[in-house]
Formats: structure tokens, sequence, C-alpha cells
């Protein structure tokens, strides 16, 4: 299940140089960063935990129950992102 950052985001840009799938960027019409959910695996792959959601001071990231997929979905995801 992708990650996705809800309207309480203040903008710190804490949690984009944390992600492994640069899933992260920062939507500059909504003052807020905003989530890729075709590139966020949950950091499976490359991390036990969410790494975003431990760096943001505000606790605005959840999953996302419109992106639900198995462990196995998402470790295909991050192999098929960083394969050469
Ligand atoms: S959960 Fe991991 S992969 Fe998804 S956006 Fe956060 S840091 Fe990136
Ligand atoms: S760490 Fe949290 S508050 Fe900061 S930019 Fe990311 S989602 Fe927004």
């Amino acid at each position: 299940m992708a990650m996705r950052i809800t309207e309480e985001c203040i903008n710190c840009a804490a949690c984009e140089p944390e992600c492994p799938n640069q899933a992260i960027s920062r939507d500059e019409a909504a003052s807020l960063f905003v989530i890729d959910p075709a590139r966020c695996t949950e950091c499976v792959g490359a991390h036990d935990e969410p790494e975003c959601v431990g760096v943001c001071p505000v606790d605005c990231i959840v999953a996302d129950p419109e992106h639900a997929e198995t462990r196995d979905d998402l470790q295909a995801k991050y192999e098929r992102l960083h394969a050469a």
C-alpha cells in the first residue's frame, strides 16, 4: 500500500531525502509534499519501516487504502524501480 501525505503537511521537506525510491516531491501549487504511489513501496526492499513516516514532525503521512498492495507487490515494485 502506498503512503499518502495529508493536508496537515507543513512543507518542511524532511521526508524527501529519506525516500529510497524518489517517490516524494514538492507540490508547489498546493504548498505541500506529495507521494507518487507508482514509486512508493512503503520502503519494502530498502528499510523495515517507512522512512518518511519516521521523520515527519507532524505525523501527516498515512497508508493509502486506495493503493492496496501485498508485500510481494511492493517488493516487485521496488525491484522494477531499481532494475538497471
Ligand atoms: S514509505 Fe518509503 S518508499 Fe514510500 S514515500 Fe515514504 S520513504 Fe518513500
Ligand atoms: S516530513 Fe511531513 S510535514 Fe515535512 S514535508 Fe514531509 S510530509 Fe510534510
